[in-house]
């Protein structure tokens, strides 16, 4: 593993580099994408943005999103092949797990090209030479704003590459209000909006562009889906293939309901447990200082974040993913007590 410095006199004019993020991208995911990919391009290089799984509507307003290559669009598979094929260097933003490409997992391991990661999430897998990783950072557009500005080309961000920016920081901070929205956050932000983000606009844009179909999907999840566990200050909640058939459910249209579950008074944790065509998605979120990353590693082949983690159910459908849910829980019941009590 070599030093990130040494990475920027490697990066030459004319070389071709693809950059990946995780199934299901969020808006860090497509946001720190994005921006490096303008950064990289000002730089002289040639650069393609692939990701997994198809982008949510939300985040298709975002300045290159219409070029972003989908490994699950069969129109883009060859050309996708094709790009990896001949890149010098493939950046994985926003992950530093290889199961987190899904389908695109093995191409990107037998590319022999380097490998740079740039993420913040914990315990990165050891399978890319170099690493911009700190868990410290909120958002990995935090860490592209960084490591743009350590290499002494801050003047190099535009406005649009700020908006980029912008949404990730937002997103993985929910608003500025989880824990991990540090001073450093907002001295990002303060240069994003003197760039000329409109920081407003980008809000408008992320949060307040659903469907009449996604608001009535979460009216309905949050009238029939949801139960509290008021031993476990836990709130679960589950959406089936038939919901999602039934409010004509699209990429991203789950994003977020998790969070519901924390506005409910004694709350400690939230889980959302969504069918997928491969198993249960699950995830979970919750209050400090009760930690949800070891619980969705040690039961659901998941981690994450302290607060936010994701993990999955191999071995059955929604209901039995809750048996088991519901079979671990009293091994948590003092933790859950002892947090509760602080
Ligand atoms: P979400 O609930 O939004 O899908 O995921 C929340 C966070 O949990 C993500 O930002 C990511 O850090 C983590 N996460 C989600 N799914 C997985 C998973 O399958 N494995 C691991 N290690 N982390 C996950
Ligand atoms: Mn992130």
């Amino acid at each position: 593993m070599s030093s990130i410095s040494a990475l920027r006199a490697l990066l030459i004019p004319g070389q071709s580099v693809v950059i990946t993020t995780h199934f299901n991208p969020d808006s860090d995911a497509i946001g720190s994408s994005l921006a490096w990919q303008k950064y990289l391009i000002k730089k002289g290089l040639h650069v393609d943005v692939v990701i997994p799984s198809a982008l949510s509507r939300n985040l298709t307003w975002m300045p290159g999103a219409d070029a972003v290559l989908d490994f699950e669009n069969i129109l883009h598979k060859s050309t996708i092949e094709a790009k990896i094929h001949v890149a010098d260097w493939i950046f994985c933003l926003d992950f530093s797990g290889m199961q987190r490409l899904h389908g695109l997992a093995n191409w990107v391991k037998s590319a022999r090209c380097k490998k740079v990661v740039i993420d913040h999430h914990l315990d990165p897998e050891d399978f890319a030479d170099y690493y911009y990783h700190r868990t410290i950072a909120a958002s990995t557009c935090e860490l592209i704003f960084d490591l743009i500005s350590e290499w002494g080309d801050e003047a190099l961000i535009d406005e649009e590459m700020g908006e980029c920016m912008y949404s990730g920081i937002m997103t993985d901070t929910g608003s500025f209000r989880h824990p991990n929205t540090t001073a450093h956050v907002h001295e990002v932000v303060a240069e994003l909006i003197k760039k000329g983000v409109n920081t407003n606009a980008v809000h408008r844009k992320v949060f307040d562009s659903a469907s009449l179909h996604r608001l009535r999907f979460l009216g309905h999840v949050l009238a029939n889906r949801l139960e509290y566990l008021p031993d476990y200050h836990l709130a679960l909640m589950w959406i089936t293939e038939e919901d999602q058939k039934q409010f004509n459910s699209q990429a991203g249209d789950t994003e977020g309901m998790v969070n519901y579950g924390l506005q409910l008074e004694g709350a400690v944790w939230s889980i959302c447990m969504i069918q997928r065509p491969d198993g249960v998605k699950l995830s979970f979120r919750s209050i400090e200082p009760f930690a949800v990353n070891t619980f969705a590693s040690t039961y659901f082949e998941g981690g994450g974040h302290k607060n936010a983690s994701g993990g999955r159910f191999s071995a059955g459908g929604i209901e039995q993913a809750k048996e088991k849910l519901k079979e671990v829980l009293p091994l948590y019941l003092s933790e859950i007590k002892r947090v509760k009590n602080l």
